[in-house]
């Protein structure tokens, strides 16, 4: 019953009528709840109250004073009428000035006394005495007890839309809260409450709205106690969330694959190099999950060049070895491709077989997959597409998955598949980041890159300096290393993309006249992509101009030079992705970045970042710092509820702390029955999405 009242539609609150509910509504305000967690984007101090005397000029100031005089003047050309009243605190006397206002006349009424906040600015005429223009004022009437909302105190400033001023959302935000006061109904467990001194959910609603608190600096910052109980109560939901999820994979019977590990041992044998000691402990933690019968749903994260390849190809020799299949499933074509071209060699010279399956290839081995002849199949979405049926499918290792997010896993095993998963991931994402997106996930980090390796050297340049460019390119080249020219994807247009990816390889062409120039994109057909990509492993491509298509995972040691073409329009986290395509080899690789026009504040601390910072985890929490969690790479796609009140980077500890109290009260009480009120909210907050877990 309550809740309902909690779920009513703000047009009937008293006050607030059918023109503001509209007006609301464009600010996403419909009912009662959504009023109450749409947060003050800022305060005002308007609690003291100085005299009028020392008032100072260009600040905002709260006066109280007695109206001595109040008319209305028009201007000479008569196109502005302005309402002035004298004000008087007995010290000295104040003009305030509302301008276009006219009905100001009825309400401010020579006699009575008044709260004005405004800025105080120089008498315009005389060039002493105070005046304020269109101040917030507040008539104080002596009889009432009415509370101060406008003035007087710490004043909320919400963000609102035309033909709504701040003065209206504040006062029906009074009202709502006013209405809403006794139906606001904790739901979160006191013993959580207590440990972690947060107040109450109605007191914190309350104080975050119209505080009774005097940390201005807190409030502004969102980090007064009713902020991080508001916060905290977000992040708690979301974590239990994730918790519920991931126990709920924890009891999902899988295979305990049991093979000794004689095809990984004959794997490390072929290797022309050690493991590094991050990817043992990695291949250690993996083989365990994999050995408990538990189905396993592990992330492996990265950095470019980390070598995670190795260790997911170690997770499915160990499928193989155990009488199991295994799927190795990457967001690209040309990806898969890759994989396959690199993999398929040593997956062949190991006396296995192995298959590429892609939706543009026309060849699916689809009855080898189902037969069980095949041992590896490597290949985009389409392996989990319907017609595609294995004989004993263990394990699927989703590659550099940043596009495939909590939600495309759950419907994995929707499908009714139910191998291993392993997830492996170069997007570095900091911590707060990855505890949310893939919370329900256990986790590995490869933290270590292999020996030799040399950070590449990352440069800006502008148009004006491409003969620089074009003798960097051409003493590299002669050295017998290879280089990338990288166009941007422009996202209206594809096919404009590849115009100026076309039109590049011809300007290059006529730079260069005695170098082997390639031209790679999306657009063509799989069987030309790899025929460019081997002449490019093979080395008889020196410049390989490409479209964005070689984003991800491709791997050829000898290029170490690459040139990012309108780097101003790439995102820091694409940027970073590309650069990891070169640096892969013992010798010093080399990023330029080419930017054109005038450069957005944003779009110079992006570049700025890349010319500083080759640590992926690094560039990652400066692109956290400059865009915010929401708008990070992936996160939207993911299947992830937005984040209200809570921000990932402010509230990082708050994160943490939520994380354990939500999966403590999971392990105690798995179904949330002794805490009904909190199980529908967090019903609400995830709405169908624990659904699909639920046939896990
Ligand atoms: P990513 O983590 O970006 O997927 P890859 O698995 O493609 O990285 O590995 C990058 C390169 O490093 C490959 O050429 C790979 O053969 C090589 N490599 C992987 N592990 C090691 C190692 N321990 N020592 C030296 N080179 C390695
Ligand atoms: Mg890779």
């Amino acid at each position: 019953m309550k809740r309902d009242l909690f779920d009513y539609p703000v047009q009937y609150v008293k006050g607030i009528g059918p023109k503001k509910a509209r007006l609301l509504a464009r600010l996403g305000i419909k009912s009662v709840h959504d009023a109450l967690y749409y947060l003050p984007y800022r305060y005002e101090d308007r609690r003291f109250s100085p005299d009028i005397r020392s008032l100072r000029y260009e600040t905002l100031q709260t006066v109280t004073g007695k109206v001595l005089s109040a008319h209305l003047v028009e201007t000479t050309r008569g196109r502005m009428k302005i309402f002035e009243a004298v004000i008087s605190d007995g010290t000295a006397t104040l003009t305030a000035k509302w301008f276009n206002q006219p009905f100001m006349k009825k309400l401010i009424r020579p006699g009575i006394s008044v709260v004005l906040s405004g800025v105080v600015k120089r008498s315009f005429i005389w060039g002493v005495g105070y005046e304020m223009h269109n101040p917030e004022y507040e008539i104080v009437d002596n009889d009432a007890q009415g509370e101060n909302i406008h003035t007087s105190r710490i004043v909320p400033v919400y963000r609102t839309t035309a033909g709504m001023s701040t003065r209206t959302i504040r006062a029906a935000m009074f009202s709502i809260l006013n209405h809403a006061r006794e139906n606001i109904i904790d739901y979160m467990p006191e013993d959580i409450l207590k440990r972690n001194r947060l107040p109450s959910l109605k007191v914190a609603i309350e104080n975050v709205h119209f505080p009774d608190y005097d940390n201005l600096e807190e409030l502004q910052r969102g980090i007064s106690p009713y902020h991080r109980r508001l916060s905290f109560d977000e992040l708690f939901v979301l974590q239990t969330g994730l918790a519920i999820m991931k126990r709920a994979q924890s009891y999902t019977k899988g295979i305990s694959f049991s093979a000794k590990g004689e095809l990984i041992k004959k794997l490390i044998e072929k290797l022309p190099f050690e493991l590094t000691s991050a990817q043992k402990r990695v291949i250690k933690e993996i083989l365990s999950d994999m050995k408990s019968p538990r189905a396993m749903n592990r992330l492996v994260q990265g950095d470019v060049g980390s070598g995670k390849t190795i260790v997911a190809f170690s997770a499915m020799l160990q499928a193989i070895e155990s009488g199991y299949q295994a799927a190795l499933m990457a967001p690209t074509e040309i990806l898969a491709e890759q994989h396959y071209m690199n993999l398929h060699g040593l997956i062949e010279s190991m006396g296995l077989k192995s298959a590429l399956l892609t939706g543009s290839r026309k060849e699916k081995p689809l009855e080898e997959i189902s037969s069980g002849e095949i041992d590896i199949v490597i290949g985009t979405h389409a392996l989990i597409q319907k017609g595609v049926k294995f004989k004993r499918l263990g394990l699927v290792v989703i590659d550099e998955q940043h596009r495939f997010g909590v939600m495309q896993r759950a419907l994995l095993r929707k499908k009714g598949i139910n191998p291993d998963v392993l997830v492996m991931t170069a997007t570095p994402i900091p911590r707060t980041l990855s505890l949310t997106l893939y919370g329900d996930l256990d986790y590995s980090v490869i933290d270590e890159l292999p020996p030799n390796r040399k950070a590449v050297i990352t440069k800006l340049y502008r148009p004006e300096q491409k003969s620089l460019i074009y003798s960097f390119i051409r003493s590299e080249v002669k050295k017998g290393r290879q280089a990338y020219v990288v166009y941007p994807v422009i996202e209206e247009s594809e096919k404009l993309t590849l115009k100026d990816a076309i039109q590049g390889k011809e300007r290059l062409e006529r730079v260069f006249p005695e170098f082997r120039i390639g031209l790679i994109h999306g657009r063509m057909k799989p069987h030309e992509r790899e025929e460019i990509m081997n002449r490019f492993k093979e080395g008889n491509i020196d410049i390989l101009v490409s479209t964005t298509v070689i984003e991800v995972g491709v791997d050829v040691p000898n290029a170490t030079l690459m040139l990012i073409v309108h780097a101003e329009r790439f995102g820091l986290s694409q940027l970073h992705q590309l650069r990891g395509r070169v640096g892969r080899g013992a010798d010093q690789s080399y990023c330029l970045l080419l930017a054109y026009g005038r450069l957005s504040e944003e779009a110079s601390r992006r570049l700025q970042v890349m010319v500083r910072y080759t640590d992926g985890f690094r560039v990652a929490e400066e692109d956290f710092n400059i865009r915010g969690p929401g708008e990070l790479f992936g996160t939207k796609q993911s299947g992830m509820p937005d984040l209200k009140v809570a921000n990932l980077l402010r509230d990082a500890r708050l994160l943490e702390i939520a994380r354990k109290e939500a999966f403590r009260i999971v392990q105690e009480d798995p179904e949330l029955i002794k805490h009904p009120r909190l199980r529908s909210i967090v019903e609400r907050f995830w709405k169908d999405r624990l659904e699909i877990f639920r046939t896990g």
